[in-house]
């Protein structure tokens, strides 16, 4: 491991960090590195060559503001160019692609070298999970990544607060730590993210928090509302990224570009060379509490356009067409909040049928889609509908359920 010195501003002066970083593509680096930002109480933001880094909170490790998503990973080729343009964060997961996303970073840590690369990695609390189960998920993990130990460990998809705590969690955290698998801990969250973050930050147990954040939480709600288990966010969400900020705890975006992955380039919302989805990760790393957004790169094309952003701010022009496209979109994009549900006098499952429609537009996922509305039972499904008009009402974001969840019924009803 190698010591070196991270130059920060404060209002008092400069000041030196002494900073722990494990990577010889950094040595260099650091001392030479532009400050571009460090007033008290902000975090740092240094550029090397064509990438920009920030701290990722209290673990200090700077990783790049784009971060590679490793569902699915790239050919190895375009993974080497990504790394070779300083892209040195990989998310990925025990289940992405049956394992074979942490195979693929395997072989990328051999060739690029271990040093070079921050990985992250996942394993589930599903089904009959116990401490053991979350060892030998994260030894197999280490195998399928050619490496004895990793970055950042995470809970996947954590969505009960009650996990974040329970003993045989910290137990098998703690012997791994021990065992020196990991360096910093951390949690994904896609549902009941007022619970699970606000407790990953108050325990003061968790390094880092990655969670969902796009363009659609411009129209942030102040209302309070009921989270609901999904993929996807409730209201809040800037709120729970400050109070992370706060307390130190490091902030990956992730479903940068709404949920589903889908790159929403669509030509009218384009600013001059900058495509819609440029806006959208410009937008995204606006928010100086977070870190790095994970984006998908897929061809030669999707870096380029995920790499073109680094270091450029969104401009007013590029701002106007983001909210030209959230006004005209936010109909589409359901925050699972879970309101029109509770609202409905039916009793229809509305926000469950929403969720479905995602598996099926966003992640392309039809027989779980289908087979998950047809586990509905016939009062809950859409075919129940009175036409009434409440969950609209309720729904703080303006999306047409009732126009999505008959749209459901004619596919898979
Ligand atoms: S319009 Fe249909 S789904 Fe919406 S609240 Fe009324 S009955 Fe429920
Ligand atoms: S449609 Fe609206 S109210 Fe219903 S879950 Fe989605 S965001 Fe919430």
């Amino acid at each position: 491991m190698k010591k070196e010195e991270f130059v920060s501003n404060t209002s008092s002066g400069r000041r030196i960090f002494l900073r722990s970083l494990l990577f010889g593509a950094f040595s260099t680096s650091l001392a030479s590195a532009r400050l571009l930002w460090g007033k008290e109480g902000q975090d740092e933001k240094v550029k090397k060559g064509g990438m920009f880094y920030r701290r990722l909170g209290r673990t200090n490790l700077l990783i790049s503001e784009i971060a590679l998503g490793g569902s699915p990973v790239p050919d190895m080729p375009i993974l080497l160019q990504a790394i070779e343009r300083g892209v040195n964060y990989i998310d990925t997961s025990n289940s992405y692609q049956n394992g074979n996303s942490e195979r693929q970073i395997g072989q990328l840590l051999k060739l690029a070298g271990r040093d070079k690369v921050h990985v992250g990695t996942k394993f589930h609390l599903r089904r009959n999970w116990n401490e053991e189960t979350i060892i030998s998920s994260v030894e197999d993990s280490l195998e399928r990544l050619n490496t004895d130990y990793l970055d950042v460990l995470l809970i996947h998809g954590a969505a009960d607060e009650e996990n974040l705590d329970d003993e045989r969690v910290l137990s098998a955290f703690e012997k791994l730590k021990k065992q020196g698998k990991y360096r910093f801990r951390g949690l994904s969250c896609h549902s009941n993210h007022h619970k699970v973050v606000q407790k990953a930050v108050d325990c003061g147990y968790y390094d880092m928090v990655q969670l969902g954040y796009n363009v659609f939480d411009i129209q942030e709600t102040e209302k309070e509302v009921q989270t609901y288990d999904d993929y996807l966010g409730a209201s809040g969400i800037k709120h729970l990224i400050s109070r992370a900020k706060s307390k130190d705890v490091g902030i990956i975006a992730m479903k940068t570009l709404k949920v589903g992955g889908k790159r929403q380039n669509l030509e009218k919302f384009k600013t001059g060379t900058t495509s819609l989805f440029q806006a959208m990760l410009k937008w995204a790393l606006e928010n100086k509490d977070i870190s790095a957004v994970v984006t998908e790169m897929l061809t030669y094309e999707q870096l380029e356009e995920d790499l073109a952003v680094v270091g450029k701010p969104l401009s007013e022009k590029e701002r106007r067409n983001l909210m030209r496209f959230v006004a005209e979109r936010s109909k589409d994009y359901c925050h699972m909040c879970g309101l029109c549900q509770s609202a409905c006098p039916c009793g229809i499952k509305t926000t469950a049928i929403l969720r479905f429609l995602a598996y099926y537009e966003g992640y392309n996922k039809t027989e779980l889609a289908k087979k998950s509305y047809s586990r509905l039972k016939s009062f809950e499904n859409a075919s129940a509908c009175k036409n009434c008009g409440e969950c609209e009402k309720s729904c703080p974001y303006g999306v047409s359920v009732r126009d999505k969840i008959r749209e459901v019924h004619d596919l898979f009803g």
